[in-house]
């Protein structure tokens, strides 16, 4: 059993994917986290995209403003990660960009990273998310050929950005699971895989993808479960959806949060945890043979179970957005 540092019990983090965050609309959630001295992980787009896109109005670290506060956060001790370069597609001449505008804003470049939506850039994403054909196969049959495949580590292809992967990033989300404390769902946290070495190292992840769903899965119950059962959770969510109601964070939310902080746990980002959790399991280890196939089943199974739970939401960030359409409802998980 993995045991925190300071004596703490359990250990808590947040990935908040950026889609449809303004400025605006994340500072108070940020100010919130910050005061309850939670350390979390927010990911970012460094390049505008110039095209439509059902994102159009998400902020990038094109806007000085909102680079300016990123870098800030920062400095505050939250971990900012790589969503991507864009919020659709970007081929490789744009990624180099986009890892250089990181690097500039930031100072250094992004060790964590969750893909997109259906970005044709995403990593081992689609039906490469799955090591067997079985799951290939259920997973395209379900996709009903609308399929979106994510070609970031395919060499033949423009969007190819492996390599650049390899040199910078450290660990790249997987798997998301409907379980606050991932060791219910496995073990191997962080993985590695043979058939990938040029990913360090595969995180998997709960998450919720509006304001409603993470009032749900941080219930005073499954809190208290957590910290019973000394778990580790990472929760994958879009702060940019749903989490203020006029002008301030959703009083549930702030509960809820505050509620958390005033457990016994280990609040720190994502690179954070699973460096220490790899430190102490001696490294990052080799996933192979039953226990990949169970995780891959497993996804399955939390999301054909997890369908019940999703839930709509308040789309508050709309305003926000500067424009008069509704965000899209595809979840990006
Ligand atoms: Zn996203």
């Amino acid at each position: 059993m993995v045991t925190f540092p300071d004596g703490k019990k359990f250990a808590f983090t947040i990935f908040d994917d950026t889609d449809v965050a303004t400025l605006d609309y994340i500072r108070p959630i940020y100010a919130l986290l910050d005061q309850l001295g939670l350390r979390t992980t927010k990911s970012v787009w460094p390049l505008a995209y110039p095209g439509s896109s059902e994102f159009e109005g998400s902020a990038t670290l094109d806007d000085a403003d909102y680079a300016s506060y990123v870098r800030h956060l920062q400095e505050r001790g939250f971990e900012i990660a790589f969503h991507g370069a864009r919020m659709e597609s970007s081929e490789r001449p744009t990624i180099q960009k986009a890892f250089e505008c990181y690097q500039h804003v930031l100072g250094s470049f992004p060790t964590v990273y969750a893909a997109h939506a259906h970005n044709r850039d995403n990593l081992y994403w689609g039906a490469d998310r799955f090591h067997f054909r079985l799951w290939r196969w259920l997973y395209a049959a379900a996709a009903g050929g609308r399929e979106h495949r994510g070609e970031g580590h395919r060499k033949e292809s423009p969007y190819y950005w492996g390599d650049l992967a390899q040199q910078h990033l450290r660990y790249v989300r997987s798997f998301t699971y409907d379980e606050l404390n991932l060791w219910r769902s496995t073990t191997a946290m962080p993985y590695r895989t043979a058939d990938r070495p040029g990913v360090n190292a595969f995180f998997p992840s709960a998450f919720a993808d509006n304001v409603e769903e993470f009032i749900e899965l941080l219930s005073p119950a499954r809190q208290t479960q957590l910290e019973q059962e000394r778990g580790l959770a990472i929760v994958g969510t879009h702060f940019g959806k749903g989490f203020l109601r006029d002008g301030h964070v959703h009083p549930r939310v702030v509960e809820l949060l505050t509620q958390l902080s005033y457990r016994p746990g280990w609040f720190k980002p994502v690179s954070t945890l699973l460096d220490y959790v790899s430190g102490m399991q001696g490294g990052v280890p080799l996933l192979e043979g039953y226990q990949l196939f169970r995780m891959e089943a497993l996804w399955f199974w939390h999301s054909i179970r997890g369908r019940r739970k999703h839930r709509t939401y308040e789309a508050t960030e709309v305003p926000y957005l500067r424009r008069g359409i509704a965000p899209r409802t595809a979840r990006s998980d």
